[in-house]
C-alpha cells in the first residue's frame, strides 16, 4: 500500500512549546525534529514534510496568515494527501473558518490542532491532538479517496467542522466546541468517523483558492443599557464595511426606535448588518418575536446558527468578493461551507 504523505504547517501556539533543561523556560520545539523528538510518530507509518513559521502566538494572527496558509495549501495541493496545521488555540477557530471559506471545492483533509499543555511538557495534550490529527489527515475511504475533505478541528477525542468550531473554555483540556453540528468523528480506541455529517462533494470540480480578504468588518454585542449615541458612534466608523451584530436569544434587540432606525440606517448606506445570536448554541429566528422582526424590517441578515467566528470571516470572504448588494446578501445568508443550518 502506498504510505500516505502529509504537510505538518507549524503557525505557533503552545502545542510547539517544549522546556529548554539549561534554562528551564519554555523555547520553540522545531517541528523539523519531528520524528528526533517523537520517534513513535514513524509508527504511523505516514510520510510527514514538516513547515515551520516563525511562531507567533494566536492573539497575533491576521488575515495575512490565513492567505500565506491557502497559498501553502494551493502550492502544495497536488504533492500532499492530506494537511494538519498546528495553531495557537485562541484564535484557531477563526483561522480554520476563514480557511473553510477560502478553499473552493477542496477534496483534501485540512485539519486543525493545537493544545492547552505544552507539548514538551510530560502531561501534555498535545501529544494525543498532533498524532490523531496526522491520523484522520492520512485516512482514506476503501475506494482511496479521504474520508475528510474538510477543513476541521481536531482536539481531545473529536474531530469537529472547523466552522462551527467556538474555544469554550481557557481552562479545560476538551477547550472547543461545535453546539449546532455533530463530531465528524469521534476518537475512542477506534476512530469512528460519522460520514453522513462529512461533506463529500463532486470531486471534479477544480481546486481553487480565494485570497481577497475585505478586514474592515466589525462585531457589535449588544447589552441592556446600551444607547444611541453609543450604537450611533460604533456603525458610523468610517471604513466599517459590513457588521456582524451580537444580539441576544434567538436574534433579539431592543425595539425602541432609536435602534430600529440607526440599523437601518446602516443597512441603506450598504454595509450588511448580519445577526448573530449571543447564546453558544441555537439559532437566530428574526421573525419569533417583535424584537426580531424589527431587525428583519430594517433588512438585517439572519446568521441563523453560525459562530461569530464563522461569520466575521465569512463576511470578509463574501465581502471580498465585490459583489454587488442582492448578491452579497444572499451569499451571506446561504450556508456556503457548512457553516449554517438553514
Ligand atoms: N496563547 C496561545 C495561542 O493561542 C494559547 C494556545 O496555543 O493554546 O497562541
Amino acid at each position: 500500500m502506498v504510505r500516505a504523505s502529509i504537510l505538518l504547517i507549524y503557525t505557533g501556539g503552545t502545542i510547539g512549546m517544549k522546556n529548554d533543561p539549561s534554562s528551564g523556560v519554555l523555547v520553540p520545539f522545531d517541528f523539523n525534529d519531528l520524528y528526533d523528538e517523537f520517534p513513535y510518530v514513524r509508527k504511523l507509518g505516514v510520510d510527514i514534510e514538516a513547515m515551520t513559521f516563525k511562531p507567533i502566538d494566536s492573539s497575533n494572527v491576521t488575515p495575512s496568515l490565513w492567505v500565506t496558509l491557502a497559498r501553502i495549501i494551493r502550492d502544495n495541493y497536488d504533492s500532499f494527501d492530506g494537511f494538519v496545521i498546528l495553531h495557537g488555540t485562541d484564535t484557531m477557530s477563526y483561522t480554520a473558518s476563514a480557511l473553510s471559506f477560502m478553499l473552493d471545492n477542496l477534496a483534501k483533509p485540512v485539519i486543525f490542532t493545537g493544545s492547552q499543555i505544552p507539548i514538551g511538557v510530560m502531561r501534555t495534550d498535545g501529544r494525543e491532538n498532533l498524532i490523531t490529527a496526522i491520523e484522520i489527515a492520512a485516512s482514506k475511504n476503501e475506494d482511496g479517496q479521504p474520508i475528510v475533505p474538510e477543513v476541521a478541528l481536531y482536539f481531545q477525542n473529536r474531530l469537529l467542522r472547523a466552522n462551527r468550531t467556538i474555544k469554550y473554555s481557557a481552562e479545560e483540556l476538551n477547550a472547543f466546541r461545535s453546539e449546532n453540528y455533530p463530531p465528524l468523528a469521534e476518537v475512542g480506541v477506534n476512530i469512528m468517523y460519522n460520514r453522513a455529517f462529512i461533506h463529500y462533494h463532486d470531486t471534479s470540480l477544480p481546486f481553487a483558492i480565494h485570497t481577497a480578504l475585505e478586514p474592515d468588518v466589525m462585531v457589535v454585542k449588544i447589552f441592556p443599557g446600551m444607547n444611541e449615541n453609543l450604537l450611533r458612534s460604533i456603525l458610523a466608523i468610517e471604513p466599517v464595511k459590513g457588521i456582524v451584530l451580537e444580539t441576544f436569544g434567538s436574534g433579539n434587540a431592543p425595539t425602541e426606535k432609536w435602534f430600529t432606525r440607526a440599523i437601518a440606517d446602516t443597512v441603506g448606506r450598504g454595509i450588511p448588518v448580519m445577526n448573530v445570536t449571543q447564546c453558544v448554541s441555537g439559532s437566530v429566528a428574526m421573525e419569533l418575536y417583535e424584537t426580531g422582526i424589527r431587525l428583519q424590517e430594517a433588512g438585517v441578515i439572519s446568521g441563523k446558527d453560525i459562530t461569530t467566528e464563522a461569520a466575521v470571516t465569512k463576511m470578509m470572504y463574501v465581502l471580498g468578493m465585490g459583489h454587488d448588494a442582492a448578491e452579497t446578501n444572499r451569499l451571506l445568508g446561504t450556508s456556503l461551507r457548512g457553516e449554517m443550518t438553514l
